[in-house]
């Protein structure tokens, strides 16, 4: 089977995110909420910032940072709903 590399992922990608991920919509592996980031609930502390579901408590997500980088974990997400820009598809190529 025929397959491309990781670097045929930067367009597709750089469309999904760039975006207020505050406003995506993730669904908890936990109890399956589907819910907006915004409404998660933020644990920060020094070693990094805790992402728990609003409805069940299971961690969605960690982010760890340091000066020059960042490690962000979707641990508890099975899926992140982006709305799509109904424009893109129809501007000329
Ligand atoms: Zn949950």
């Amino acid at each position: 089977m025929t397959h491309l590399d990781g670097n045929s992922l930067a367009g597709p990608l750089a469309e999904y995110f760039a975006f207020d991920v505050t406003m995506a919509v993730a669904r908890c592996d936990g109890c399956g909420t589907s819910a907006e980031l915004a409404r998660a609930m933020v644990y920060p502390s020094g070693a990094g910032t805790v992402v728990r579901c609003g409805t069940c408590d299971r961690v969605l997500m960690t982010v760890v940072e340091s000066e020059d980088r960042a490690w962000i974990r979707f641990t508890g997400v099975g899926a992140i709903e982006v709305r799509r820009d109904p424009l893109v598809d129809e501007r000329p190529a």
